[in-house]
Formats: C-alpha cells, structure tokens, sequence
C-alpha cells in the first residue's frame, strides 16, 4: 500500500476550482476545453490494454476454475444485489417526493434516441460478444472484450508450462500500464479542472445552469438526495458489515477516482484510476481489484440503474399515469437490466433508459425533459457507480479469502 500524497486535495481543488471558474466565466472557459480532452484521452488510451490484461492477470490469479467459479458467482451477487438496492432506493425517493406531479410534458423526443425505440433485452445480450474484437476495441465496445479475456485468461490456466509465459507477459503488461496511470495522474488536477469549467461553460455558465437545473429542480434533487442515501449509506454500511473496513478512511483513498468519475462522467476513463486507488490506496489484492473492477467499471451501475427508476416514474408522474406495483416491479426489473446494458460512457444512461420507458409503455418524449440537465446528474450517477465498483472491489476481495480459500474457515 502506498502513502498518501497531496493528490487528492489537489484534485478536489481542481474541481472546486472548475466550477467556480465555469460558473463565473461561462463560455469563456471554451479555452482549456482542449486540455480536459488531452486528459481524458490519455486516460482512455489506456483502458484497452488494462483491461485485457487486467481481466487474463486476474481470472489466472484466482486459482483453478472452481474457486474462480466462486469468486465470479460472489462478484455476481454484489453486483446484482447493490444494482437491485440502489433502484429500489430510486423507486421509494420518487414516490415519496413527486417530482413530476404538476410539470407539464413539452418537449419532442430528442434525436439522439429516434430510431433507439426498439432497445431490448436481447440487445443486451448480444453485445456481450462481437465478431470482431479490433472493432470492439476501437469503439471502445468492452464487454466482448472482457469476455473474451476472461475466457483466453481462463484457457491459459489449462495449459501448464505453456500457459505460464503467456500470463507472465500480461503480468509484465499490466505492471507497465499501472505505472504508466501513476505518471497520468500528476496531469489529474490540471486535467479535472479543465474538464469541469469547460463543461460548465459551455452549458452556459452558473446562471443558465442553475435556471435548467430548477426548471425541474425537484426531480434532480430526488436524484441527487436518493444517490446521496446510496453512496453516504447503503454503500457504506455494506462495506463496513461485511469487511469491517472503515468507510470513511475507504472513501477518502477512493476519492482520486471519485473525482475523475466526476470529471469524465465515464467508468471505463475512469478505471485505471479506479484500479490505483483499491491496489495502491486501499490494499485490495491485485487479483481481486484486475477481476472485479474493469466487470464493474462496465456492468456495475448502481447510479445509473437509480436514476433510470427515478427518471421512469418522473415521466409517469408527469403525463400523469399511475404506475401500480406491478408496473413498478417491471420498473424495477428493467432498470437493473439496463444499468447493465449501460456502457460506462457520459449519457449511456439516457439510451437505455429507452427499454425502462417502452417496458411500461411511457411516451419517449418524456427524456426530453430530462436532456438539458443530465450532463450534470450524469457525473453524479457516474460517481457512485465507481464507488459501488470499489466497495465491491473491497467485499469480493474478504469473501473471496473467507469463503474461496480458506473454505469458510478464519
Ligand atoms: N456515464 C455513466 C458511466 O460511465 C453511465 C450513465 O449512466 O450514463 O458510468
């Protein structure tokens, strides 16, 4: 584990900073959007190669195929059931504070979603594997490239002496791109700061902000209060019950990759980072922190999965239908799913939030409404996504000891 450094404060001040200068210069802050970029840039530039050999490094360090089999079904079951809690904690926040009721619906439905009405379970699923993983890699498609590294990972296993130089390779790899995220970060503070004020800037600096964000202010404040139960409670407690870690010392050496989560509003920019401050900061085992974190930075999504429930029932709320329990359950189920289906990129959120709407029969329009503000509740969600991937990082990592290695045995 390492010490700590200033890195984080500096970080914190940059996005303090970023927002200040945004919100008081406005369009003006146009000018460092290009530095934001070259960060974000270098970020991604790294993510491929960290998460292939991320994913070969770590399904080959957990041991022969049925201790990986518990281990994966252990992640499995953190990942389900956080996804499942945090829509359910959507479901009672915007029950209990209406947002929608009185706001009238008058938007059209937005262009980048025409033509996405017919998304689909069976879409989700096929975009586990692709035919072509040189294309994948270049539209930064990751989960057929998770799923064909944990199986090549896998099958290296099998083969013995064989196997091994392949995986000491990976290992090499790996190393050498966490090095690589240690020297990129030195670039952070700048980096958030440029990414924040520019952003905010260009949303037309504090003024106009803060007119969208109160034109439907009770809706993003059911939002932001519900992932604020999520990431300030549910989260921790878990943490705290199951591993006996302290929240509040985890958070703190989380909290390099929270604010790049917040800068990016991306999970996949922001997993090299993630990766550092479980490994380095926290102490997770590397062989936890290579499997769990890059299937979490892609499927693990509780932020996002709470805010499709609260957006779903705003919507209902809006054009007025009364969604019972079983249109909730549907809710419910179908938020999970498509948190899932969700890819760890700014406004992913909003494209599956298609397959919630069509599920329940609510008319597109209604994320009309929702457009001008996600920029900003996206980085939220996308910040607690990271956090419930690094509280899972920590859990696997004590189960997988107790109940992998030692069979359940102190
Ligand atoms: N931007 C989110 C992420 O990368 C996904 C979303 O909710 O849009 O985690």
């Amino acid at each position: 584990m390492k010490g700590k450094t200033f890195l984080p404060y500096l970080m914190f001040g940059g996005v303090v900073l970023g927002i200040f200068c945004g919100w008081v210069f406005g369009k003006k802050m146009d000018s460092v959007d290009w530095i934001g970029e070259i960060f974000l840039n270098v970020l991604k530039m790294l993510v491929i190669p960290l998460i292939v050999s991320s994913m070969i490094v770590g399904i080959s360090g957990l041991g022969d195929i049925r201790k990986a089999g518990k281990t994966g079904l252990i992640t499995l079951v953190y990942f389900l059931s956080t996804t499942a809690i945090a829509v359910a904690v959507g479901l009672v926040m915007v029950n209990l504070m209406q947002p929608g009721a009185g706001v009238e619906l008058n938007t059209p439905v937005p262009e980048k979603l025409s033509g996405k009405g017919d998304v689909g379970i069976t879409d989700i699923l096929k975009s586990f594997f692709s035919p072509n993983l040189i294309h994948s890699m270049a539209q930064m498609e990751i989960l057929p490239i998770i799923v064909f590294s944990l199986l090549f990972g896998g099958v290296l296993t099998t083969l013995g002496d064989k196997g091994k130089p392949v995986i000491a390779f990976f290992d090499g790899v790996n190393e050498a791109i966490m090095k690589m995220v240690h020297l990129v970060m030195y670039l952070a503070p700048v980096g958030v700061f440029a990414l924040i004020s520019s952003k905010l800037g260009a949303a037309g600096g504090g003024d106009l902000f803060l007119a969208q964000l109160l034109k439907i202010g009770k809706y993003s404040l059911t939002v932001i209060f519900a992932l604020l139960v999520h990431g300030v409670l549910v989260l921790p407690l878990i943490l705290w019950g199951i591993t006996r870690r302290n929240p509040l010392d985890y958070f703190k050496n989380t909290s390099e990759a929270l604010t790049t989560a917040f800068s990016t509003a991306s999970s996949s920019a922001t997993l090299p980072v993630t990766i550092e401050c479980a490994e380095e900061y926290n102490g997770v085992s590397r062989k936890a922190s290579l499997f769990v974190l890059p299937i979490g930075a892609t499927v693990n999504m509780d932020g996002t999965a709470l805010y499709e429930s609260v957006a779903a029932l705003f919507i209902a709320q809006m054009v007025g239908a009364d969604l019972g329990m079983g249109q909730q359950m549907i809710v419910f189920l179908t938020a999970t799913l498509a948190a899932i289906g969700a890819a760890g990129i700014p406004e992913a959120g909003l494209v599956t939030l298609v397959m919630v709407l069509n599920a329940v029969g609510l008319p597109l329009e209604g994320i009309g409404m929702l457009l001008a503000i996600d920029w900003f509740l996206d980085r939220c969600r996308t910040t607690v996504n990271v956090w419930g991937d690094s509280v899972g990082a920590a859990v696997v990592d004590f189960l997988e000891v107790k109940l992998v290695e030692h069979g359940g045995e102190p």
